[in-house]
């Protein structure tokens, strides 16, 4: 037995106790309501790097409309980046699209059903991966996240920082998971993390692993890169239509060169960021990545938008009917809701 195995009545009593409180505890999540690993593969992509209340509608809108990966195969980019917008990290819509037609031009009707297969398509990691097939298709393969990671580190008591320690727990993981309930297994894992072994004041008098846990509270963990703040301006131009009765937003297309939202539409960035204080329409507060913005909006007439502002990549003016079907990145559409200029139902 390797230094880091556990006895075998150890991962029996382990696997019960975790079973049983995430069948009496497990939250009541769309993903969770279905086998089909079409929809769990959106609901995985989905929630790398995003909360889960953040998913839920993203989630049901994108099945609404791409009910299958034939559907989701045959989409425009630009409707899939729509219905993506506001989640952020949209490399992961873009490789999602990617291995739709990739799947559909081998002539399949679905994802393969083994994690080195899954492994094989573009966009779909180690994690990504495990957590298809065992949740969707029973394939005993253990996951580990962030969550993973730290339950069970904190169970053996391991210093998340040492070298060797991502290993240790992979192997432990691979001990672990439940031969004939890999998915629950895992997923019961990740969401005591979440619920329960949570990063600071872990709640372990409801613990169901107390008894077999080493650590009992906080441990040592590797430090995040600290967040830096930055203040940046855009401008909300409006004007009537010429075309229709419903006014019209001016927005600008990012560069495909662009490393970051390559091809999505935002709002023109002004040239300076003091804004007068009788055209500042709002501030707003705004996370990308490792960086917080404060972002202040300027009122901005037709005529003197391109003086204050920087042109960066192409502009059109967009009919409010139509924005909401846009692309946007996440500020735009934090900003255009706000302004009531989003139909309710998209905000
Ligand atoms: S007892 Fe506490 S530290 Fe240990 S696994 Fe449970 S919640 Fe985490």
């Amino acid at each position: 037995m390797s230094d880091h195995a556990l006895r075998p009545q150890s991962v029996s009593s382990i696997r019960g106790s975790l079973l049983a409180w995430y069948a009496a505890n497990r939250r009541d999540l769309p993903w969770r309501r279905t086998s089909d690993p079409y929809a769990i593969w959106v609901s995985e992509i989905m929630l790398q790097q995003t909360r889960v209340a953040a998913v839920i509608e993203r989630y049901r809108a994108f099945l609404a409309r791409f009910p299958d990966i034939v559907s989701l195969a045959g989409a425009p980019e630009c409707d899939i980046l729509a219905l993506w917008s506001g989640l952020g990290y949209y490399r992961r819509a873009r490789m999602m699209h990617k291995t739709a037609q990739l799947v559909a031009v081998r002539g399949h009707a679905g994802l393969p059903a083994s994690a080195v297969e899954l492994r094989a398509l573009p966009g779909i990691g180690a994690y990504t991966a495990g957590a298809i097939a065992s949740i969707a298709f029973g394939e005993p393969v253990a996951v580990v996240d962030g969550n993973v990671e730290r339950v069970l580190c904190r169970l053996m008591g391991w210093n998340a920082e040492r070298a060797n320690t991502r290993r240790k727990v992979e192997d432990l993981a691979a001990q672990l998971v439940h031969p004939q309930c890999p998915g629950d297994f895992n997923q019961a894992v990740m969401e005591l993390g979440a619920i329960i072994c949570l990063p600071r004041s872990p709640r372990c008098m409801e613990c169901p692993l107390r008894r077999h846990c080493l650590t009992r509270g906080e441990h040592k963990t590797g430090s995040r890169p600290p967040m830096q703040t930055r203040e940046i301006a855009h401008a909300l131009a409006v004007r009537d239509s010429i075309a229709g009765p419903c006014g019209e937003v001016l927005l600008e297309q990012r560069a495909a060169s662009q490393s970051v939202m390559p091809g999505l539409w935002e709002l023109p960035a002004l040239r300076n960021t003091a804004v007068p204080p009788g055209d500042l329409r709002m501030t707003v507060r705004h996370s990308i990545m490792h960086v917080n913005y404060t972002v202040h909006i300027r009122s901005t007439s037709k005529s003197d938008v391109d003086a204050i502002t920087v042109a960066a990549g192409r502009r059109q003016w967009i009919s409010l009917q139509e924005v909401a079907q846009m692309p946007l990145t996440g500020l735009a559409r934090k900003v255009l809701s706000r302004a009531h200029l989003l139909p309710v139902a998209q905000r």
